[in-house]
């Protein structure tokens, strides 16, 4: 998709504040530093839409971002940061929980990994979640840049052969490099029917 329009529209925290569910969404997701923002910056072809932070145990929203006038971005809270107060976990769950249960428009979720360290448990449980709520998860696995050639094809055909998948479904991606946008933008055009 040609990027025109990126803007935030909200923040929220609960079902009565997020915006109108009239437009397909699309929620990103991923562990703190995972890549998440720079990811979603370099989807919208924007520097600084979501802002690159690094600071974990700041309040945790729900950001809210239009895309284009047809489409919804959501950036969730970082999760799985061990430096983040106990607090701050334990409003993660809940938050996220409500929002995907109460998101009639929410279509996919893109979940962020890092290519070199592969799948964590707490990814795997988002993942598996997804499904329940009737949301469709997208892996991608960001920082792809940072392996060499001939690991970054092991490394792809271990995480194929963990999801029953061919290696070119497992989609890599580099903000740094700016690869794999192409390819992130197609699942998702195909998920929402755009
Ligand atoms: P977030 O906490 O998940 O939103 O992660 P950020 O987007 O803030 O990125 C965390 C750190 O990883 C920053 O220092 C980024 O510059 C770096 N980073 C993000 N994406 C990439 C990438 O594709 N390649 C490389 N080499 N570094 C990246």
């Amino acid at each position: 998709m040609k990027v025109k329009k990126a803007e935030f529209i909200k923040s929220a925290t609960k079902a009565s504040q997020f915006p109108p569910a009239d437009r397909p969404e699309v929620a990103f997701a991923g562990r703190s530093n995972v890549g998440k923002s720079s990811l979603i910056n370099t989807l919208v072809n924007r520097k600084d839409l979501v802002k690159v932070s690094g600071r974990p145990g700041r309040t945790q929203l729900l950001n809210f971002f239009n895309v284009n006038d047809v489409l919804n971005f959501v950036d969730l809270p970082g999760y799985g940061f061990a430096k983040v107060p106990l607090e701050v976990k334990r409003q993660w769950q809940p938050m996220i929980e409500g929002y995907l249960a109460n998101r009639p428009n929410l279509i996919a979720m893109v979940c962020i990994m890092d290519f070199r360290r592969g799948v964590q448990d707490d990814d795997l449980a988002l993942i598996h979640a997804a499904p329940h709520f009737k949301v469709q998860p997208i892996l991608v696995f960001t920082k792809a840049d940072k392996l060499k050639k001939q690991e970054t094809v092991r490394k792809r055909a271990e995480l194929a052969k963990q999801f029953g998948v061919k290696a070119e479904e497992i989609l890599l991606f580099s903000s740094l490099k700016k690869t794999g946008i192409p390819e992130l933008w197609q699942r998702i055009e195909e998920l929402t029917g755009l």
